[in-house]
């Protein structure tokens, strides 16, 4: 019942991200592309556990973007979609980013996942909603994985840094979550062409990154998001500011040049969720 009662949320929370674009995270097409990725990778047990989870005929993928639609509902969710570190240092550190920000385990990016791969326990009797532990990690491990998520808090992660993208008005944060991918995918972006985005990216997983696929999973716990978003924030500074200002127009070389850039991290992303979900799931039945 507890699933049914989240699904009509989830309805809700849906209707309303269609009517307002999201500043804060992958776009519906980023998550979406990871968890797909992160679901065709999972083992048997873990995918059954999974889909178990999921509320009734809900598909993973579509359910990835919720944590940004509950962002007014649950406000105390809203500064776990990010790390702010300081201008110009291109480094991440957890004392100094994230656990001066309160609670035990800090309310940012890291602390979230920390919380949710802790909630997430099959073995023990749940204290917390699992559906929602669930979707928060998912959610939170594919927001690590932007670059300005881990961004600088001077622009507020690139929000503030106001660019064209071609010949539209944008935010250098929003070219990084929604605009570069909707280019790939083409004219009149639509669910056939993210499954084209998508295959792209498990062609090169399996492809030309085979080969460092294993360094991605490396991990002594479920997840290492310190080191998530030590490599965003480096690819923050070598990407995605790199020769930006207020008033820049991004077009052709940036879009050509930072487009293999965003793949990598969502594959990374869904290779990393994929490994942490077979790890926790895995231990059900
Ligand atoms: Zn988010």
């Amino acid at each position: 019942m507890e699933n049914r009662k989240l699904f009509h949320i989830l309805l809700i929370s849906f209707s309303l991200t269609l009517a307002t674009p999201c500043a804060h995270g992958w776009g519906f097409e980023g998550h979406t592309a990871i968890c797909r990725i992160a679901q065709a990778r999972l083992t048997k047990p873990a995918l059954a556990a999974l889909e178990k989870l999921l509320p009734l005929n809900g598909e993973f993928g579509a359910l990835c973007p919720w944590a940004d639609t509950v962002k007014f509902r649950y406000r105390w969710s809203s500064s776990l979609h990010f790390i702010n570190t300081p201008e110009r240092l291109c480094s991440y550190s957890y004392a100094r980013d994230c656990k001066g920000r309160g609670g035990v385990n800090g309310n940012c990016l890291e602390g979230a996942i920390n919380n949710y791969t802790t909630q997430l326990n099959l073995k023990k009797t749940p204290q917390y909603n699992l559906t929602e532990a669930l979707l928060f990690l998912s959610h939170f491990v594919g927001d690590i994985h932007q670059p300005l998520h881990t961004g600088f808090a001077s622009d507020k992660g690139g929000n503030t840094i106001k660019v064209r993208w071609f010949n539209r008005a944008s935010e250098l944060h929003h070219v990084w979550d929604t605009d570069i991918i909707k280019t790939a995918q083409g004219k009149g972006a639509n669910a056939t062409n993210l499954d084209g985005f998508i295959n792209q990216i498990q062609q090169k997983i399996n492809g030309l990154w085979a080969k460092q696929v294993r360094g991605w999973e490396a991990c002594k716990t479920a997840t290492c998001p310190n080191v998530y978003a030590a490599e965003s924030i480096k690819a923050a500074c070598e990407w995605a500011y790199k020769g930006v200002q207020t008033g820049s127009v991004l077009a052709d070389d940036y879009f050509k040049t930072r487009l293999p850039i965003v793949q990598l991290r969502i594959a990374q992303a869904g290779v990393r969720l994929a490994s942490a979900l077979n790890r926790i799931l895995a231990v059900a039945g």
